[in-house]
Order: structure tokens, then C-alpha cells, then sequence
């Protein structure tokens, strides 16, 4: 029998033995390890009122008390970054040094939400007008919503409960179904860390579950991150429903190479970034914008490096990339290769046909790299999110920037180069929320906060850092006079004499 995974709901498992199911593979081996309750609307709701009902008591917490809650959790995620990483491989299919890089990254915005009483500070202003004080506090939203992809499956959640909680809100999180075990483990070692049942649950499901938290009266607010198309949908849904939201979309990563960068830095940065995790990251290069003439030197740097990339389980030590999230993605990956050739690009490396010894049922393919793609191939405009890079070739730096800038995505980008001159130019006029400056994925850290423009990113906040808690707060503004005077009635707008 394949075990039946439960929701997590106040402090406890939650058996949903009747509803319908998913299945999680294991990539590596193509096999299914676990099935998954896909939870229906009666769900959802019996879920968010146990959240509901939370909040009542953890927004009367003390920020002492929260802190020590986060603390407790961030010394038990620490402890067992291992074991994360392990259930990640286990679903996800990336390589376990990967999966705990992941686990790590997340773990940083846990230790950022450690500061939440410097964080929630107010602003006091004394003698505003005469004996009146105003003063400024942020306080809690209700129940927020978190949904998210299966690349990330610990690090994207980990974007926003710790400051969602901090903030004193409760928390829904609906991970991917794809790889939803790590977020049932993290539920509990929130339970084991002292935070109240009901403040933190996870429950599984689809787009049905998903829908019915994003029209969910019980619930203020959203964060989403995933595909752009879902993004749009969300955002549009739960702004419908009087939601605050941020839905954080897709990804076409461009890395621009200067005529005058070095060569073994960008092939190195280009094939990690391209081909870390399958390609399987938000922040992932696709296409390599190859300026002048330097294309002629970088594609066989690249191809050079990639004769050398093991692939392999995540469980070998020695892999560096493993399997994709399953056989359908594997197999739509794949077609773009076929179809990059038939638009006229040409194929460098071809990892289509790769089989990896004793596990010839994974959802394998090798990494690919493609040259002389062109703005207007299937290639280039689709998010592949996966191990095929395009090289595209421009004449100078100022048509790489229109190329970057005429991209829907605009979620991550980089240049490489030896000029501080074409560094800035670059940093000022490219229309993307995150620039790498020789840095190939420059995602940054937990006290600055992630997110995209244009067609990556729906609302108007990033996750984490300071944006991070704007979001999970709203504001208030106090005007307090203690009355030493006689009072008198007046018709005049209040003013500062
Ligand atoms: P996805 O959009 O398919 O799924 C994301 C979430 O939405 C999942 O929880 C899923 O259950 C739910 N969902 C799927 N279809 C739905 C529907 N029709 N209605 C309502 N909910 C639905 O994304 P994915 O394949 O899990 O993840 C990969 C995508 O996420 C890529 O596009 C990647 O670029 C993006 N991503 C973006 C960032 C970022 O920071 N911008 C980070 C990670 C991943």
C-alpha cells in the first residue's frame, strides 16, 4: 500500500481519507512513493476557521514570546537540515547538497524574522499640536494564505511564514503537490519548537483547494509564487475577493556577456546557473545573450564544461544534476529541443537519450544547449524551466538591453564584465527586480527582499525582508491627547497649532 500523507491542521495530522488523491514520485526512480489528499472546499474551509480561531490568541502574543518560538524552530530546522534535504531528493529529484542549500536559504529568513521586534518598530511623534501625540503602529492581518511551486518546496514557503507568523498572523500554507512531505515536516517542528496549534497548518491540494482559498472570506491575504498564468489568476481572484496579494510568476533569465569579460568565469557561472537543479529554479539562466564576438569563445567554453556534469539520483554524492519534477515535464522539456532545430537553431549539446545506470526509469535528460536562438523562437520566448540553455547572439550592449527589457519576465538577470562603466549602465536601465554583476544568480538575501517585474510578479511587494513585513502588516496611525486643559467644541479640520 503507498502511504496516504495527512494535512497538518492545529498542532496534529489531519486524515482526509475520502478525498480525492495525487500521486508523488520519486524522479529518480520513477516510482510512486507517497499519494497525497487533494482537499475540497468543505476542507479548505474547516481549515481556515482553525486559523481563524488561532489568531484571536497569537496576535495577543508578546513579540518576547514570538521570538522564542522563532528561535526554537531555527535551532530544530538547523539540526535537521539533513533529514529536509533528504525528503526533498526524495520528491523533488535535486541533488542533496542542492537540497540543503535550499533548506539553508530558507532557514536565513527564519533568522531574519528572529528580529521581528526591530522589525515592527513604529514611529512616535511628540507635540504634533499642542499636548497631542501621534504614533504609528503595524499589526496583523487574520489568516494569510501561502501557495506554492515544487521547486522550492522548503526555501519558497520558508519566504513567507517565519515573517507572516512573526507579524503575528496565522498561516495557511498549500505546498505543490508535487513534493508536499518537507512542508508536513516543517509543521511539526513548529509544533515541537511551542507555536500554538492552529497558528502554522498545511493542507494539500490542488487547484480546487487552491480556489477556495483564494475566494475564502476567513482569508486576508495571499502570497503566491509559481507559473506566470497561475500568477495572473491568483492575483486577479483574490484582489476580486478584497485580498491583499503578491503572486510572484515565471522566469526567462537572461546572463549577458560582454566582448570584454573573462571567459572561465561566465562559462563556469553560465553552465552552474543554467543546469544547478535541472533548471528547475525561478532564478535559472535560459538564455546567454552573447555580445560582439565574444559567442565564438563562450560556447565552446560552455560545451567544454558540460562534457563533464554528472548526472545522477540525488542521492549519489558524486551527481551534480538529477532527474526533472516528473515524466510529463521531462517529456516537455525534451520537445523543445526538437523544435529549436526546426526554427533554425542549432543544437551544441543534445542530452535527449541519456540513461543513468540502474535507474532507467527516472525522468532523466541531460543538459542541452542550444546556439544562435533568436528572439523570435519558441525557444527563447516559452519559460522551459528546465536543463536547456539558448544562446542568443547581438551586435552591442545597447541591443542586449532592448532584448532583456522586451522579455515579458523579468524576473533575474546578469552581466558579465570587466567594466564598471557597462556594469552601471546595465544596472540602471534593465527593467528586472534582481541584477547579478558577475554574479550568475543573484538572489538576494533574507533582510533585502525577492521578487520580479513585469510578468513576474503580480502586486506590489516583494516576499521577505522589509517588504516582507509590509505585507504581513497593516498600518495604524494613533493621535493621542490626555486632556490637562479644558476642552472645547470645534467645527475646524484639525490642525498642528
Ligand atoms: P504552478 O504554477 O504549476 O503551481 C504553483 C502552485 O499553484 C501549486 O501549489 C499548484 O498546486 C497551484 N496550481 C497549479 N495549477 C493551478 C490552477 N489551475 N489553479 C489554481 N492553482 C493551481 O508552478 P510549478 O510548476 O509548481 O512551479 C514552477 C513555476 O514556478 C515556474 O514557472 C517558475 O518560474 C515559478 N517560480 C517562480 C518563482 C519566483 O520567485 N518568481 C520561484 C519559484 C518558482
Amino acid at each position: 500500500m503507498t502511504p496516504l500523507l495527512s494535512h497538518h491542521v492545529g498542532g496534529q495530522p489531519l486524515a482526509d481519507d475520502t478525498a480525492r488523491r495525487g500521486e508523488i514520485f520519486d524522479p529518480a526512480s520513477g516510482r510512486v512513493v507517497r499519494q497525497v489528499p487533494l482537499a475540497d472546499a468543505a476542507t479548505v474551509d474547516a481549515v481556515v476557521g482553525v486559523a481563524r480561531d488561532a489568531f484571536v490568541g497569537w496576535r495577543e502574543s508578546t513579540l518576547a514570546q514570538r521570538t522564542r518560538v522563532l528561535f526554537a524552530f531555527r535551532e530544530l530546522v538547523a539540526a535537521r537540515r539533513d533529514e529536509l534535504a533528504a525528503l526533498i531528493v526524495e520528491e523533488h529529484g535535486k541533488v542533496h547538497d542542492d537540497a540543503v542549500g535550499e533548506v539553508q536559504r530558507g532557514l536565513e529568513v527564519v533568522e531574519f524574522a528572529c528580529g521581528i521586534p526591530q522589525l515592527l518598530k513604529g514611529g512616535y511623534s511628540e507635540n504634533v499640536s499642542t499636548g497631542v501625540d501621534s504614533y504609528s503602529l503595524r499589526q496583523p492581518l487574520g489568516v494569510v494564505a501561502g501557495i506554492t511551486p515544487f521547486n522550492f518546496p522548503a526555501m519558497v514557503p520558508m519566504w513567507m511564514f517565519p515573517v507572516a507568523i512573526a507579524c503575528g498572523n496565522t498561516f495557511v500554507l498549500k505546498p505543490s503537490e508535487k513534493d508536499p512531505s518537507v512542508a508536513v515536516a516543517l509543521a511539526e517542528l513548529w509544533a515541537r519548537a511551542g507555536l500554538p496549534d492552529g497558528v502554522f497548518n498545511v493542507l494539500h491540494g490542488d487547484r480546487e483547494a487552491v480556489d477556495a482559498l483564494l475566494t475564502h472570506p476567513g482569508v486576508a491575504a495571499v502570497s503566491f509564487v509559481g507559473s506566470t498564468p497561475i500568477a495572473r489568476h491568483v492575483f486577479t481572484t483574490a484582489t476580486q475577493h478584497g485580498k491583499r496579494v503578491q503572486a510572484l510568476g515565471g522566469a526567462k533569465n537572461h546572463m549577458v556577456v560582454l566582448p570584454d569579460a573573462d571567459i572561465d568565469l561566465a562559462a563556469d557561472a553560465a553552465v552552474s546557473a543554467a543546469y544547478g537543479s535541472a533548471g528547475e529554479r525561478c532564478m535559472a539562466i535560459s538564455a546567454v545573450v552573447a555580445v560582439g564576438d565574444v559567442a565564438d569563445r563562450l560556447v565552446p567554453a560552455i560545451a567544454k564544461r558540460m562534457e563533464g556534469l554528472r548526472v545522477g539520483p540525488g542521492t549519489d554524492p558524486d551527481a551534480e544534476m538529477g532527474p526533472l519534477v516528473t515524466r510529463e515535464h521531462r517529456d516537455r522539456v525534451a520537445s523543445y529541443v526538437a523544435t529549436g532545430t526546426e526554427e533554425g537553431a542549432e543544437v551544441v549539446v543534445d542530452g535527449r537519450g541519456l540513461t543513468v545506470p540502474g535507474a532507467e526509469d527516472g525522468f532523466w535528460l541531460g543538459p542541452c544547449l542550444l546556439d544562435h536562438v533568436r528572439p523570435e523562437m519558441t525557444v527563447y520566448r516559452d519559460e522551459i524551466f528546465g536543463p536547456v540553455l539558448s544562446v542568443v547572439r547581438v551586435d552591442d550592449h545597447g541591443a542586449a538591453i532592448d532584448l532583456v527589457n522586451a522579455n515579458p519576465y523579468g524576473n533575474g538577470t546578469a552581466v558579465f564584465t570587466d567594466s564598471g562603466t557597462q556594469a552601471r549602465r546595465f544596472q540602471h536601465e534593465i527593467e528586472v527586480g534582481m541584477v547579478g554583476i558577475n554574479v550568475p544568480i543573484p538572489v538576494p538575501m533574507a533582510y533585502y527582499s525577492f521578487g520580479g517585474w513585469k510578468d513576474s510578479l503580480f502586486g506590489d511587494t516583494h516576499v521577505h525582508g522589509a517588504e516582507g513585513v509590509h505585507f504581513y502588516t497593516r498600518g495604524k496611525v494613533v493621535t493621542a491627547r490626555w486632556p490637562v486643559q479644558d476642552t472645547r467644541t470645534s467645527l475646524h479640520f484639525p490642525t498642528s497649532d
